[in-house]
């Protein structure tokens, strides 16, 4: 496909703005460029077709089936991009009084309300803008609040070897050491390992729940207890809440602190990496850390106020105020109930697509699972030399999204399946059928799967090279 400049022709401008109808005003040639930017010109028809064509060449929801474990690709309602749209929300600039923006704070207010209810949490703040800066935000807070109490021997924290990757990498930059716990036969923290690695030294645990096995830790009671007696403060990494909201809270699992990513299991869409949420929840104990701004209420009078033991700013103003708004429209219109039904439909699908697929693939660890699982292709692998990179590229001659490959980590040649709660049993049929089909390819004529995608546009780039060495720049010469 030719770039944009490519298409260019000199002249092929059309005027966007008005007449100018006020006085012209010199500026000093010391601020002006020199010439004028290289912009491509194009036709509005051709600006259009061009951009019909990216969007063709890519896939999304929208598209087909986006299975992408841990990610929850899944519908978001159109009406959350409505009221998101409203001019009332987006005319407004961060820095007007905050009387001539009450709707706003109110909105800000009532998601909170909404979502420390759903989460048992007291206290909540928007400013993170993902999952990740979430994550830094929330260990901040345990980190402040061992300070306060003068306690500086507590440097570590404790990582399950099932988290998030960006948990260990959170617990780091935070200025902690981590201490990976191993998982037991089941997919859940070893107690006997948590016992022993806790002590004076422990500053608090960050727990993936439901693991990135797709596993709800049955111990989590005991694990918090745990971390509790040896002093320390429990973070939940809620990024995956669409397994457990309006049935289960964290807040009653004895956890301190915690995110959600309401670009995931709240509806906002999040495939080309933002904008999100990483909205950070905490008991009141720690609420005088959170970052400041935070929005409060005087009777019927919404205000901005700085917690009074404030980390401080982790982003500029309120964070991703358009998000939160989206995720305030998904729950307003789904309600108490259509949280619950979420969730357990988003389990029943992945438990639906396991079941089936357990006949054919391994799955890494049987029983249960939440709202995703694990196969791993080892045997295959072996027997075959079919790895979990050639059946995700198959799928997408199927025009499905592959799942997650490679990860969690301490499954060999993994594929984390995330149906989500929004897909039909059809759809789910259809990718059953899908992988089935692959894997008696496998069997059969497994050179024709390292050839795979032959229809998509692209084949199988280089990665590493498109990682280390992406184009970013249009070279003109
Ligand atoms: C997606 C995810 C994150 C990170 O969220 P980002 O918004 O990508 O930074 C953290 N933990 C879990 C369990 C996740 O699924």
């Amino acid at each position: 496909m030719k770039l944009s400049f490519e298409k260019s022709r000199q002249g092929r401008f059309f005027p966007l703005l008005p007449e100018l109808d006020v006085p012209e005003r010199k500026i000093s040639s010391a601020l002006t460029r020199a010439g004028s930017p290289r912009l491509p010109e194009m036709s509005p028809p051709d600006i259009s077709r061009h951009y019909s064509e990216l969007a063709r060449r890519t896939h999304g929801v929208n598209d087909g089936f986006y299975p992408l474990g841990s990610c929850t690709m899944k519908y978001n309602p159109k009406i959350n991009d409505e009221m998101a749209n409203l001019p009332g929300f987006t005319h407004i600039h961060p820095l007007q009084p905050e009387h001539t923006a009450q709707g706003c704070l109110e909105a800000m207010a009532r998601a909170e309300g909404l979502l420390c209810e759903i989460t048992g949490m007291d206290s909540m703040t928007f400013q993170p803008a993902a999952g990740a800066h979430g994550e830094f935000t929330g260990v901040l807070l345990i980190k402040a609040y061992h300070e306060s109490r003068g306690d500086s021997a507590r440097t570590k924290i404790i990582v399950p070897d099932s988290a998030h990757g960006t948990n260990p990498a959170t617990a780091t930059m935070t200025g902690f050491q981590v201490v990976n716990i191993p998982s037991d036969g089941s997919g859940c923290v070893t107690l006997d390992a948590l016992r022993e690695a806790v002590g004076p030294d422990t500053a608090g645990l960050m727990l993936t729940n439901p693991n990135t096995l797709g596993i709800f830790d049955r111990n989590i009671l005991e694990i918090t207890k745990i971390i509790h007696d040896a002093g320390g403060l429990c973070y939940y990494d809620g990024a995956n809440l669409n397994a457990i909201m309006g049935v289960a809270r964290p807040g009653d699992m004895g956890f301190d602190v915690m995110h959600l990513n309401l670009h995931k299991t709240f509806s906002t869409p999040h495939g080309g990496g933002g904008p999100g949420s990483g909205a950070v929840g905490c008991k009141s104990e720690l609420a005088r850390f959170l970052p400041s701004p935070h929005v409060s209420r005087r009777g019927d009078e919404f205000f901005f106020d700085a917690p009074s033991r404030s980390v401080g700013r982790v982003g500029a103003f309120y964070g991703n105020f358009l998000v939160v708004l989206r995720a305030l429209t998904y729950l307003v219109t789904i309600g108490g109930d259509g949280v619950r039904d979420a969730a357990r439909n988003a389990v029943l699908n992945a438990n639906y697509m396991m079941k089936h697929l357990s006949g054919i693939y391994d799955v890494a660890y049987p029983g249960g699972c939440m709202h995703e699982f694990v196969l791993s292709l080892e045997r295959l692998k072996r027997e075959h030399g079919v790895s979990a990179m050639d059946v995700a590229k198959s799928l997408l001659d199927f025009g499905m999204h592959p799942p997650t490959m490679y990860f969690p980590m301490i499954v060999k040649e993994a594929l984390m399946i995330e149906p989500t709660e929004t897909e039909s049993r059809e759809t789910m049929d259809f990718a059953i059928a899908a992988l089935r089909s692959i894997y008696e390819r496998a069997l059969e004529e497994p050179e024709s799967l390292r050839e795979a995608p032959i229809h998509t546009p692209i084949r199988r780039p280089d990665e590493v090279n498109a990682a280390r060495h992406p184009k970013l720049r249009y070279n003109f010469d």
